[in-house]
């Protein structure tokens, strides 16, 4: 059978590689020059099942209120004229209610767990090289209160086994002595032990070379743009380089799955959600962290990669620009400055923008499309990195019509 998956991200490549290993005949289409060069390049590269929260919670609206006067908020709402921007803000807010929150997160937590155990088997199987780190993951609290609340809510994360321990500001800085200057400022800290990290990117490339030994072939600098069907079924995919035909095919397009999805007559409700990352060339790894973690307060999430520092922060919704100004990353300078004053070399950052393929619950779509021969796998939203390879054997189980091994209500698009 031979399978034509949509998109070069880690989505579409770890989905390439189990369908390879199922044995399909795979090809991937991406318009870059190779894997992961969208909002797969550089993400925080957390692999964080004990950040399965869902974003959309009872605090976000006022957040999002806010920042339309603020400019430091986390969450960040720029309202433009496109109507895609509103309709799906609206169906955000709708998600923000404490039952939704509740929801979305049981369901969040189950897959990112087991994508945890998949993408385990995933490098056993094929020692892709990824700057990884299994050293637990440290989420870090400034205000006792927020500190407070966030013991009594991993409750619902070690309702599924998620393991999150509380530590002292001590602790903490026991666990990762590069944050002593900043143990004044902390209220304490949640460690998550299980968690990893590694550099998505890396991974993607890594395993879409493995992939390439297996049979798959990529066909890249080529742009999709539509596709064409006869009765229920889809025959092919329209590009800038000539029509591509298979027995099946896999939309894994990001941000840009609902354009193509659209000419299917299937409404997918993915939106951009910008994220900025810089990455430092670390300078002296005493003065750096040693595990990756998250300044809750301030929702900045930092990652060792070998020897460079990867820091992120901020969810903008803002449209599909992915362009940055110096401005941008000001606030997580300072913020990352006050962790690890030390960090890396601040002078020659390398800068991004990322666009989240958001869904309003945060959780991704599965499964068969409106025609009986194409199959979902996107809206990662945050954590695409991390949901990424039980998605994968979750489309591969659809796609070989086996029973995944979780639960797929509120996955599939009804
Ligand atoms: C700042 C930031 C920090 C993040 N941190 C984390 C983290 O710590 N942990 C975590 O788990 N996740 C994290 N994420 C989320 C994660 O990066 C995403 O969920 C994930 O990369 C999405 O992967 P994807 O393959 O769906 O999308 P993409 O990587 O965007 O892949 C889609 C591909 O489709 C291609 N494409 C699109 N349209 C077309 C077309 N018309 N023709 C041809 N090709 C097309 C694109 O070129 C692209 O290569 C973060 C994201 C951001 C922005």
């Amino acid at each position: 059978m031979k399978a034509l998956v949509l998109g070069c991200g880690v989505i579409g490549v770890t989905t390439a590689y189990e369908l390879v290993k199922a044995g399909l005949d795979v090809s991937v289409i991406d318009r870059e020059a190779e894997p992961a060069q969208f909002t797969s390049f550089a993400n925080a590269g957390l692999v964080t099942p004990a950040h399965a929260y869902a974003w959309a919670n009872p605090s976000v609206p006022m957040i999002m209120l806010k920042s339309l006067i603020r400019n430091d908020t986390s969450v960040r709402f720029k309202p433009s004229f496109d109507p895609a921007q509103w309709r799906w803000s609206l169906a955000f807010l709708r998600q923000c209610t404490q039952r939704r929150a509740m929801e979305n997160t049981n369901r969040k937590s189950k897959l990112c767990l087991y994508s945890l155990a998949c993408l385990r088997e995933t490098v056993a199987e094929t020692d892709v090289k990824y700057d990884q780190k299994k050293t637990g993951l440290l989420y870090n609290y400034r205000s006792a209160k927020k500190f407070d609340a966030a013991m009594k809510k991993a409750d619902i994360l070690r309702a599924h086994g998620i393991r999150l321990e509380a530590l002292t500001p001590d602790e903490m800085v026991a666990k990762d002595p590069a944050l002593a200057s900043a143990k004044d400022q902390m209220a304490g800290s949640l460690f998550a032990p299980d968690d990893e990290s590694g550099d998505a990117c890396m991974f993607t490339q890594g395993l879409a070379e493995v992939c390439r030994s297996k049979g798959v072939k990529f066909q890249f600098n080529t742009t999709i743009k539509g596709v064409e069907t006869e009765g229920d079924k889809v025959v092919a995919v329209r590009t800038d380089r000539g029509n591509f035909s298979a027995d099946i095919y896999v939309i894994c397009l990001g941000i840009y799955s609902p354009h193509i999805a659209a000419e299917l007559g299937l409404k997918i409700p993915i939106y951009p959600v910008k994220g900025y990352s810089m990455t430092l060339a670390v300078n002296n790894p005493d003065l750096s962290p040693n595990r990756g973690g998250v300044d809750e307060d301030n929702l900045l999430a930092y990652c060792p990669m070998g020897n460079r520092l990867r820091v992120t922060a901020t969810a903008e919704i803002s449209g599909y620009s992915n362009t940055y100004k110096p401005h941008n990353f000001a606030h997580m300078t300072r913020v990352i400055k006050s962790l690890f004053p030390g960090a890396g070399d601040f002078e020659q950052a390398k800068y991004w923008a990322g666009l989240r393929p958001m869904t309003p619950q945060g959780t991704p779509y599965f499964g068969p499309a409106k025609h009986s021969n194409i199959w979902l796998n996107t809206g990662h939203g945050h954590m695409g990195w991390t949901m990424a390879s039980a998605s994968a054997r979750i489309t591969r189980d659809l796609i070989l019509q086996k029973k995944p091994e979780i639960d797929l209500a509120g996955f599939l698009l009804t």
